[in-house]
C-alpha cells in the first residue's frame, strides 16, 4: 500500500490532466511544484507559495533545471493564506488540485514551520478556488512545535465540512512506531 506522500501523488495524478491549473501552497525544495508542471503541461499553470524566500529560489532553479516552461508555473514568496489575493481572479473557481505539505522544510530552518491560523485560513480560501471535482489535498506531519494542534485544526475543518458539497476523507498508516505524515483529502462535488 501507498505511503502518504505517495498517496498524496496519486490523488493529484487521478484529477489533473493538460491544460489544468493547480496550487502548490507549501513549494519548499519544489518538488512537489515539478510533479504538478508535469501533470498539468502543456497549457497548465501551477502557483507555488512559500515564506522563505530559499524555497522559492530552490523551486525556480529545479523548475529551470527541468526545462519547464516559464508559462507553465508562477512563484509567490508569500503566505499560502494570502493565495486569493495573489492569483488573478480569472483563474478563481478553475483550480483542479491544491497541495500543502505541513511542518518545517527537511535540512532548512526547522524554526519556519507552517500554523494552525495560517493553515485554516489558506484551506478555506483554497476551497473556495477548485473547481467541481477539484481536490485539497493536505499531507500532515505532527513533528515540529505546534504539530499537533495545527494536525487537529485540519482534522477538524475537515470534519465540519457537513453540507458545503465537499466529501472529506482521512488516509493514515495505523501501525507505525513513529508519527509519520498522514493525509486529508477534501473534493468539491460535481
Ligand atoms: N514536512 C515536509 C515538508 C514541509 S515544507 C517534508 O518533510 O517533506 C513546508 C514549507 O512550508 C516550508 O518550506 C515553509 O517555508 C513553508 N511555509 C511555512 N509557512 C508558510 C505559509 N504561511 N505559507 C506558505 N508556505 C509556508
Amino acid at each position: 500500500m501507498l505511503r502518504a506522500v505517495a498517496y498524496s501523488h496519486q490523488l493529484l495524478q487521478e484529477r489533473l490532466a493538460p491544460g489544468d491549473m493547480a496550487i502548490d501552497a507549501t513549494a519548499g525544495n519544489g518538488q512537489d511544484t515539478l510533479f504538478l508542471t508535469r501533470l498539468t503541461r502543456p497549457g497548465g499553470v501551477v502557483f507555488a507559495f512559500d515564506v522563505q524566500e530559499t524555497a522559492i529560489d530552490a523551486t525556480r532553479r529545479l523548475l529551470e533545471r527541468e526545462g519547464v516552461s516559464p508559462d507553465g508555473f508562477q512563484l509567490f514568496h508569500a503566505g499560502h493564506e494570502t493565495l486569493r489575493e495573489m492569483i488573478p481572479a480569472r483563474w478563481h473557481g478553475l483550480i483542479g488540485a491544491v497541495i500543502f505539505n505541513l511542518g518545517y522544510l527537511p535540512g532548512s530552518d526547522k524554526t519556519v514551520t507552517t500554523s494552525a491560523a495560517n493553515t485554516v485560513a489558506a484551506m478555506k480560501a483554497s476551497l473556495t478556488m477548485l473547481r467541481p471535482g477539484g481536490v485539497l489535498v493536505m499531507v500532515v506531519y505532527t513533528g515540529h512545535p505546534g504539530g499537533t494542534e495545527e494536525a487537529e485544526a485540519v482534522l477538524e475543518f475537515a470534519k465540519d465540512l457537513t453540507g458545503d458539497g465537499f466529501h472529506a476523507v482521512e488516509y493514515r498508516t495505523l501501525n507505525a512506531r513513529s508519527s509519520p505524515p498522514f493525509v486529508i483529502a477534501m473534493e468539491k462535488q460535481r
